[in-house]
């Protein structure tokens, strides 16, 4: 099963203090469509929890609309959506109950029910749990009588999939559900979840300040800063054109450089000149600009550190 996940003109704010009030998402639209796995990246304090809770109901926006096919479920009580809705958080405790044993866990997940006490495990479900298990590694498929709560980070990661992988939801979200994690496991977990993305027909919404893995993991990348979406495209969209000079500068390590430059044209078209060198643009860049009769000017020139490159001319330059 696998939904379209819409939100419309998302406003969330926060009271600061009791004077001033802090916008978390300022009239956000996105739509994911079914099957899709998106990437929402952005620094701390950029909204992304804040989106991550409207989806999943346990924060309400001011204003706006979430639907999920096409049901608007804005005022659905989270504990209900979350019979569509599967989660990872950044702290594998939460969403799964410490107390209760691996299989337990699973159980809930796969019959849905609030309490153990309301069903009773057959055989063929509990060897259906042990086949997801085994899928996962670090022998967890023999230790289902296990207590969540006295597994390691990267078991409960994995517990916590294999709960997905038996609710099979609807959505599937995650909130930087690898940065608790050590550099080793967390690349181990990467390579899980894009497993994880084949084996269930869902749509994925994941929550990362990490580059790397919104490039790596996402069909599509949604950037967002204070509350703002920047750009969305696929992860190539956004390195090779970038939206604006926030998406520019945040994409891409090492950054891209900056240089004040002048946009100019004579007889052989358009130019960018830099410290008295001229640059003719291509042919496909040269159209876009006469199409809309760009007028000479001031910009910004953007140059990955990758494209420079050392050349046998005696051009000047320094390296600073
Ligand atoms: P991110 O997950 O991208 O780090 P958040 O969505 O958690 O960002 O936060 C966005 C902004 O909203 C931040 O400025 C944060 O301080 C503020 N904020 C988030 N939750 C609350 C809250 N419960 N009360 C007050 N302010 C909040
Ligand atoms: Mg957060």
């Amino acid at each position: 099963m696998s939904s379209q996940l819409k939100l419309t003109d998302i406003t969330k704010k926060f009271e600061a203090n009791t004077v001033n009030e802090k916008v978390a998402l300022d009239h956000l639209n996105l739509t994911v469509e079914p099957g899709q796995f998106v990437t929402v990246l952005g620094s701390n304090g950029s909204g992304k929890s804040t989106m991550f809770n409207v989806i999943l109901g346990s924060l309400f926006p001011d204003e706006g609309k979430v639907y999920l096919g096409d049901k608007d479920i804005t005022k659905l009580k989270d504990y209900k959506r979350a019979l569509n809705i599967g989660c990872l958080y950044q702290n594998p405790l939460r969403g799964t109950a410490p107390n209760l044993t691996i299989e337990e866990n699973l159980a809930l997940a796969y019959t849905r029910k609030a309490s153990p006490s309301f069903f009773a495990l057959n055989k063929k479900d509990s060897a259906y749990f042990r086949e997801v298990l085994s899928t996962l590694g670090m022998g967890l498929e023999d230790r289902m009588k296990t207590k969540i709560g006295l597994l390691s980070g990267g078991q409960r990661q994995r517990v916590a999939i294999g709960r997905a992988i038996v609710r099979n939801p609807a959505v599937f979200l995650m909130d930087e559900p690898l940065s608790n994690l050590d550099a080793k496991l967390r690349n181990q977990m990467r390579a899980e979840i894009i497993k994880l993305r084949q084996r269930i027909n869902t749509t994925f919404v994941y929550v990362t300040h990490d580059q790397t893995e919104a490039m790596t993991l996402g069909d599509r990348i949604v950037i967002m800063r204070d509350g703002f979406i920047q750009q969305i495209g696929t992860p190539q969209e956004v390195f090779n054109h970038p939206a604006n000079l926030f998406v520019a500068g945040f994409i891409g390590t090492p950054q891209m450089n900056f240089f004040d430059a002048k946009l100019d044209k004579d007889a052989d078209g358009y130019y960018v000149e830099l410290d008295g060198a001229r640059v003719h643009l291509p042919e496909e860049k040269q159209q876009a600009l006469r199409a809309n009769n760009v007028e000479p000017q001031d910009i910004t020139l953007g140059i990955r550190p990758e494209h420079i490159m050392l050349c046998s001319d005696d051009a000047a330059a320094h390296i600073s």
